[in-house]
């Protein structure tokens, strides 16, 4: 990245080359990514890729057997060299946010601001604590507010100090579904407001999508794909990145002539070779209901209203699995109807079956 005068913009956080080791367990097989200033990065995976670790090791409160960790063009872990976490200038929040429960709102807030004269802890504690819309709740104590005002004192307390980046760790997973959205809207709002750079633990492609500029697609210790949401949900790389996003109906083909045959149709396989073992991935949203005689001769075996769209089972001619469709306007067709199933081309995947 570059600025206007043409020097280099340091980025707000590296990883280079991260390994980490328990035991017999790679959690961390060399990863190297860059947050840049400003940036909402998500960290998503499923539990136990190393996201956590990648977290406490940006952090400080880990060490790694081998790589890089750079803050603001800073080197502060590295072969010889360690900077304790209190020095990094960074703001953590774990998933876990536990206030201390014989302390006010406002102590609790102080807390990561020891550092600071009194006085200036207490003004920028009040100050953090208005930012997240809790000042009137400054002398309560934590067991008199709700799940979700906590949460916000927990980030009130993490960026109280202003911290030159936010390390998040699943900080939304505590609430329950109603009052995480709302929170989540909440703290993403802020972040952008205070132009925060902020890296999120998350194992929801849902909540990856909805609050991180950049998403970094974590498997077994390494990363499998970075890029913009649209970019993992429109063009995942690999099989595992795709169903990461997506409940596909899957079927297994042979490429033949840079295509495979399906029961539903043929469809393009760019880049496998003939012979390839492949497995075409269809999105619920790519599979209409027709009326009976037009496309692959299907039938429907059950259907659930779910307001915007109907979530419709059909079985279909030389499939061994029944296809699960979502539509919204199509066919009204009744349980045990026969009918027929079309599958629109953009909608569709093909992959490599092997290394999934
Ligand atoms: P989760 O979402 O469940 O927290 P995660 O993606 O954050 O998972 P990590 O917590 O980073 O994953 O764990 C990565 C791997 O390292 C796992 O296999 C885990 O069991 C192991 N691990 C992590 N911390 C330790 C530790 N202190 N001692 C031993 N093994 C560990």
């Amino acid at each position: 990245q570059r600025g206007t005068a043409g020097a280099a913009i340091p980025s707000a956080l590296g990883l280079e080359g991260i390994r980490q080791v328990f035991g017999e367990v790679v959690a961390l097989d060399g990863v190297s990514l860059t947050v840049a200033p400003g940036e909402i990065l998500c960290l998503l995976g499923h539990s136990g890729c190393g996201k956590t670790t990648l977290l406490r090791i940006a952090a400080g409160v880990e060490r790694p057997v081998e790589g890089r960790v750079v803050l603001d063009g800073r080197e502060v872990a590295g072969p010889s060299r360690f900077v304790p976490p209190e020095q990094r200038g960074v703001g953590l929040m774990f998933q876990d946010y536990a206030l201390f429960p014989h302390l006010t709102i406002l102590q609790n807030v102080m807390f990561g601001l020891k550092r600071l004269p009194p006085p200036e802890a207490e003004e920028a504690a009040s100050r953090a604590l208005a930012r997240v819309g809790l000042g009137h709740y400054a002398d309560d104590y934590p067991h008199m507010l709700s799940g979700g005002e906590q949460q916000r004192v927990a980030l009130a307390r993490a960026i109280a100090p202003r911290p030159g980046i936010l390390l998040m760790d699943e900080p939304f997973s505590n609430l329950d579904r109603r009052m995480r959205d709302g929170v989540r809207e909440e703290t993403v709002a802020l972040l952008r407001e205070t132009g925060a750079t902020a890296v999120v633990v998350t194992h929801d492609p849902e909540e990856a999508m909805r609050i991180a500029d950049r998403i970094v697609l974590m498997r077994a210790g390494r990363i499998v794909q970075g890029g913009t949401a649209e970019e993992l949900y429109r063009r995942p790389q690999s099989l595992f990145a795709a169903r990461f996003f997506c409940d596909f109906n899957e079927i297994k083909a042979i490429v033949q002539s840079g295509r495979v045959d399906t029961p539903l149709g043929a469809f393009a396989a760019p880049g496998l070779s003939e012979g390839t073992e492949a497995v075409v991935c269809i999105r619920p949203q790519g599979i209409r209901i027709m009326p009976s005689g037009i496309g692959a001769a299907g039938r429907v075996i059950s259907r659930c209203f779910l307001g915007e769209v109907d979530l419709v089972e059909v079985v279909a001619a030389g499939l061994d699995k029944p296809l699960h469709a979502r539509v919204r306007e199509c066919y009204e067709a009744a349980v045990g109807e026969d009918v027929g199933v079309e599958v629109m081309p953009d909608e569709v995947l093909v992959f490599a079956a092997a290394g999934a």
